[in-house]
């Protein structure tokens, strides 16, 4: 199968001749009239009983057909779009001659979790949004996320992914805080440069938002594991319950010998509206939730279980409101609730994502936005007040901005709130070290190699960019490994 030679130089070397040869089986034209193959999808109904994978993966033969697709575009604009710029024809037109093994080799020089990215990145916006089937020709784009998870998956079957002990021949310690994509990305590359990376992580389980954020029906946790485990083979030493600047001072890792800092902590603190009632039970966030329901038993038989619902109401319109909603569906919400305060044109949730909910029935009160939550006797919320808004003119992000309807609030039965407007940095980080410079926002200010105002504390993901994408903190983590390599190695500061 793997007999094709590797893309040894993806970027550099477009015109190898078996890819020519590629070209010429099948023209263009031919290529361009074949379909966009499906994802195969779990049933609706069944899927939103449990915690089953939506999304069920290619076989061998749909994603060579998908990658047949692929016109091997001399200049191709989905790798443009995509924020890490992997070489997508280049692994792509190896699926097609059948080299799995390659293709995700072509995709690891540039993105080291393609299981992760191939499920949860935002591909229509970015590497698909800018293939030319989209751009010039107004039909579906190649299948670039579909076609990573499958090499990914494939890889994983065949456990042929695992990578040597690496880490610490150089006697040389660095510290990641946060075990999230970025802390792990840049754990991976530090252990291949010969560091002794230790990895502290405030929480009991691995794997930051991949892990208590994103449920196993879009992301299954084995998968996650298996690159933790991937990491632990190359010698990288995991720490959990350990909150930096709280359990030790980063002063006191120094004396313990840490030469250089990665902060991949994350944006884990929840924003809330601030409106009357948002304290009565009842009303939690979403980071809340969804932690308790996917890192602490709490849908299950357990001591302290989460509230359950039988009107939930989820307060927003990303990623993270319908991790929410589709959850308290699969935890047996009768009427499950979105409660957004644009249009679905403006929502910032994954196009699929949003699908997926309609299919498993879940209501969208779009143009809404609450204004007070009112409680029972026992003060637990039973009503919200909604107020009904309608959209002006674009705001500085560039969308319609909502604006409230006079006289149009009306209330809605709920007895269980989730709210879902965003994160920002726990500032436990910043207020442990005060020479650190940080954004009005929290977030962590960085130079281009990631390097903070602390000389040897590099950051990157969430920390940096407040609420962002897996895949630019997994960017992060490998730019900053490369920085932290270059410091250690004299060539700075
Ligand atoms: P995190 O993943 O937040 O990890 C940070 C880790 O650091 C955490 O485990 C935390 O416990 C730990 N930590 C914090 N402080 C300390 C300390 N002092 N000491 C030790 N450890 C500490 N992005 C996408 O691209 N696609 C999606 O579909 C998507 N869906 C999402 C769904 C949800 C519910 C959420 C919440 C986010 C989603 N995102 C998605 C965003 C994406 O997950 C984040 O941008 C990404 O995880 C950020 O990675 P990170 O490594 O910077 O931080
Ligand atoms: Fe293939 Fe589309 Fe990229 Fe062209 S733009 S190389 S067709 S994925």
């Amino acid at each position: 199968m793997d007999s094709k030679p590797a893309n040894s130089n993806p970027q550099g070397n477009r015109e190898q001749p078996w890819r020519v040869s590629l070209r010429d089986t099948l023209k263009a034209k031919e290529r361009s009239s074949l379909e966009r193959v499906k994802m195969p999808e779990a049933d609706p109904l069944e899927r939103s009983r449990g915690y089953i994978e939506v999304n069920r993966g290619l076989t061998e033969e749909a994603a060579r057909a998908e990658a047949r697709r692929c016109l091997d575009c001399k200049t191709p604009t989905c790798v443009e779009g995509c924020p890490v710029g992997i070489d997508i024809p280049g692994f792509v037109k190896q699926i097609e001659a059948g080299n799995f093994g390659e293709a995700v080799k072509v995709i690891k020089e540039a993105n080291a979790f393609p299981a992760v990215c191939g499920r949860v990145c935002p591909q229509e916006i970015q590497c698909e949004s800018r293939c030319i089937y989209t751009e010039k020709m107004k039909k579906d784009a190649v299948a670039i996320g579909n076609l990573e998870r499958f090499v990914a998956d494939y890889e994983f079957s065949r456990g042929s992914f695992y990578t040597p002990l690496t880490a610490c021949s150089n006697d040389t310690k660095v510290a990641i805080v946060g075990s999230g994509p970025a802390g792990l990305a840049a754990a991976g590359d530090l252990a291949k440069e010969g560091y002794c990376v230790t990895v502290f992580e405030a929480l009991h389980e691995l794997g930051g938002v991949l892990k208590y954020g994103i449920p196993e029906f879009r992301l299954p946790n084995f998968i996650v594991d298996q690159e933790i485990e991937n990491l632990k083979k190359m010698g990288v030493e995991f720490v959990k319950n350990f909150i930096v600047g709280k359990t030790l001072s980063f002063e006191e890792l120094k004396e313990r010998g840490y030469k250089a800092f990665f902060v991949g902590s994350g944006a884990g603190l929840p924003n809330f509206m601030n409106i009357p009632g948002e304290n009565y039970n009842g009303v939690l966030s979403s980071n809340e939730y969804l932690t308790r329901v996917n890192l602490m038993g709490a849908a299950r038989d357990y001591d302290t279980p989460v509230y359950y619902g039988r009107n939930v109401a989820i307060i927003g319109g990303g990623n993270t409101a319908m991790d929410s909603v589709r959850t308290a569906r699969r935890l047996g919400a009768e009427r499950a609730m979105i409660v957004y305060r644009r249009s679905f044109d403006e929502m910032p949730a994954r196009k699929e994502e949003i699908k997926h909910a309609l299919e498993e029935g879940i209501e969208f009160l779009n143009l809404n936005t609450p204004v007070e939550y009112l409680a029972d006797e026992k003060g637990h919320v039973k009503q919200m007040r909604l107020q009904r808004m309608e959209l002006g003119e674009p705001d500085e992000s560039g969308r319609r901005k909502p604006v409230p309807k006079e006289g149009s609030e009306y209330l809605v039965d709920t007895d269980l709130v989730i709210v879902s407007i965003g994160v920002s940095p726990n500032p436990l980080i910043a207020q442990s070290l005060p020479d650190l410079k940080v954004t009005k926002w929290g977030t962590i200010v960085v130079d281009e190699n990631m390097q903070s105002s602390i000389p040897g504390l590099f950051a990157g993901g969430d920390i940096v960019r407040g609420g962002a994408t897996v895949i630019l903190a997994m960017g992060d983590g490998r730019r900053a490994a490369r920085g932290i390599h270059a410091f250690l190695s004299g060539q700075q500061g």
